[in-house]
């Protein structure tokens, strides 16, 4: 359980620090990755442990989608066990990490591109706990969502990912999670115990991602939809993808990027994550 005391420290308006945080785009696949120690989640705990601290984590999650804009703004968001057909023990999961209204607050200021909404009804969806309990298993650090406004295009999303970068300077944590090739329509169900499968136009659009990435080129990976039919099987949908927009938004000019996790499973899935900084 969190304590009053170590809750009250996060109560306080964050202070701006002499550090910049780095920013993660993870891909989280399988909701099963919530809940077991595999080499997706064991590279989750490792860059927890290889990256300060935060003061806080904002999740942008493939799940949570809104017309218009909206951050959770609880004292305790509650764990949402938004899928079907997962083993029991999935559902039974609770990450009771702490939620915090006045950063909230000050997220909803720092948005010029929407008027955000304070949400007092979503909670923590499984795009958000299922990585984050393997990075912070104490559930001590509070966790916020912000939803993705599903009628706005990928522009408008990158462009706002920046008015968060003041965030980076206090400390919070911001993660995009979703997976930049999504396609469940066309998983290799017989493969799905055997990471490291894709098919070809998976592994080709992965590759093709990544160079953009390295390369600071976000402009063809704004506009994906050119991409042809292989982005279009890639990124049938853009919800998971534009988390991946979110974090490359807020990149400076020369920050590091590195990735980890990055294999593809049941064909037409990629794991591949980002680190930014
Ligand atoms: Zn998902």
């Amino acid at each position: 359980m969190t304590s009053l005391a170590s809750l009250n420290k996060f109560t306080n308006d964050l202070k701006e620090q002499g550090s910049v945080m780095p920013v993660l785009f993870i891909g989280h696949g399988s909701p099963m990755n919530g809940i077991e120690d595999n080499e997706f989640s064991r590279n989750w705990v490792k860059m927890a442990k290889d990256i300060p601290i935060p003061t806080a984590v904002l999740v942008i999650s493939a799940h949570w989608l809104s017309r218009g804009t909206a951050i959770t703004a609880m004292d305790f968001p509650e764990t949402i066990h938004d899928f079907g057909g997962f083993p029991q023990a999935l559902f039974e999961v609770q990450y009771p990490a702490p939620g915090n209204a006045l950063l909230a607050r000050e997220t909803a200021t720092l948005i010029h591109s929407s008027a955000v909404v304070l949400s007092h009804d979503w909670g923590l969806d499984h795009g958000a706990w299922t990585v984050v309990r393997h990075m912070y298993p104490e559930a001590n650090i509070p966790v916020l969502q912000l939803s993705i406004d599903y009628t706005k295009g990928p522009q408008y999303h990158y462009d706002l990912a920046k008015e968060l970068y003041a965030l980076r300077k206090k400390g919070v944590l911001i993660i995009g999670s979703g997976n930049m090739v999504h396609n469940l329509g066309m998983v290799a169900w017989d493969k799905i115990n055997e990471p490291g499968f894709g098919y070809d136009w998976a592994i080709q659009m992965n590759e093709t991602f990544k160079k953009l990435i390295l390369h600071g080129d976000h402009q063809p990976l704004i506009h994906y939809e050119k991409f042809g039919a292989e982005g279009r099987l890639a990124i049938p949908t853009p919800e998971h993808y534009l988390p991946l927009l979110y974090a490359l938004g807020l990149k400076t000019d020369k920050e590091e990027i590195s990735f980890f996790n990055d294999k593809a499973v049941a064909g037409s899935l990629t794991m591949t994550s980002v680190k930014i900084g």
